[in-house]
């Protein structure tokens, strides 16, 4: 199993099957950028479901144990029921999850279940209505995504973890109804810092609220302490609640880096690899793969590409002398 230059394993790989969105989020796909004349990919530029399959093969048989299938919006790349029932033949692979803004997800929930995905993530910033109208760019209504997460429960989707992105002065206010709900319905909240994917979203650190400061705040209403990690590579930062209501993860990627055990390979909808969410270039697979290349050959190129990953771009972030210009966008590898 290779080893990349920090003697990091290649444990998770994220499999982004769209670049397009029905959401606008504006950390995400700014709406001023992403308008009606935007080039998304065409369909022959995209892999298809068995050519993901294939190269999804040969990555699990590089040590990968993690998919997380993601995008753009995963739920509006058509048939995607078909793809997890592909993916879910790897007996290898111990976890199959799917990250979703969940406006889709009460129709497809049985049928994703069915075909072998285990657990959803979804993505929902505030339970504040308007916030999330605006956050959504425009295109987003809280309780069609409560519904969405209702359903994926009763289709035994869960435990269900909810990524929200917070922003100062946008969604801060609303922490400890999120915190809350969560509780009450035992889903997991996972409170992300806003990062500096890309290059569209105009980010600003005075718009990052520490993970600390999140942290301090929901225990000053539900007091909290911290938990060890599950396992190597887990990413999120684990706090109970002191009365055993359950837990929130804290995603600490500006504030507190995790390089150090980052395990996590990205194939974009178009095949390139990325070793990195802020990696500038990714390496091509979908050339060598429709020029005829063989499994092995596929597996050479990738635990070439793994081998030589030196990314440790969070840690580095503040010692750069300038800001790195060219990053793949969020919405293209998926997070
Ligand atoms: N569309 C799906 C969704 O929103 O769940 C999947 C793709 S989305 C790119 C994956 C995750 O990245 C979401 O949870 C989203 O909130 C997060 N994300 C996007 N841009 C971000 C940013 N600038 N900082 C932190 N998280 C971000
Ligand atoms: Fe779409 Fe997800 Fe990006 Fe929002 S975060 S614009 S839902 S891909
Ligand atoms: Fe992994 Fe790159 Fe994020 Fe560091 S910055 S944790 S190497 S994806």
């Amino acid at each position: 199993m290779p080893e990349d230059r920090f003697n990091r394993p290649l444990r998770d790989l994220r499999i982004s099957v769209t670049d397009r969105c029905n959401f606008r989020c504006g950390y995400c796909m700014p709406a001023e950028v992403f308008g009606e004349g935007y080039r998304f990919l065409g369909r022959k530029e995209l892999l298809d479901f068995e050519e993901i399959t294939r190269l999804v093969g040969v990555i699990v048989r590089l040590g990968a144990l993690k998919l997380r299938l993601t995008g753009g919006e995963p739920l509006v790349r058509p048939g995607l029921t078909q793809l997890v029932q592909l993916l879910a033949q790897y007996d290898a692979v111990e976890d199959f999850a799917m990250t979703t803004n969940a406006w889709h997800l009460a129709e497809h929930a049985p049928a994703l279940k069915e075909a072998g995905l285990r657990r959803v993530t979804v993505s929902l910033d505030t339970l504040d209505e308007d916030i999330f109208l605006r956050m959504s760019g425009g295109r987003g209504r809280v309780g069609r995504v409560l519904e969405g997460i209702r359903a994926a429960d009763e289709a035994g989707l869960g435990p269900i973890k909810i990524n929200a992105v917070v922003q100062r002065g946008l969604n801060d206010h609303s922490l400890v109804d999120l915190a809350r709900y969560g509780r009450e319905q035992g889903h997991i909240i996972r409170f992300i810092e806003y990062m500096d994917v890309g290059t569209m979203n105009g980010w600003r650190m005075d718009d990052v609220v520490p993970a600390a400061e999140i942290v301090a705040r929901i225990d000053a209403e539900l007091p909290l302490e911290p938990l060890g990690r599950n396992y190597y590579g887990e990413v999120a930062r684990r706090y109970r609640y002191r009365d055993g209501g359950g837990e929130i993860g804290l995603i600490t990627s500006v504030t507190q880096p995790f390089c150090g055990a980052c395990t996590r390979l990205r194939l974009s909808p178009e095949g390139r690899l990325f070793t990195c969410l802020f990696a500038s270039e990714g390496i091509d697979l979908r050339g060598p793969l429709r020029a005829g290349a063989s499994d092995d050959e596929l597996e050479a190129i990738v635990r070439g590409t793994w081998r030589k990953r030196e990314d440790r771009y969070s840690e580095e972030r503040f010692a750069l002398a300038q800001p790195r210009e060219h990053k793949v966008e969020m919405y293209h590898i998926g997070g």
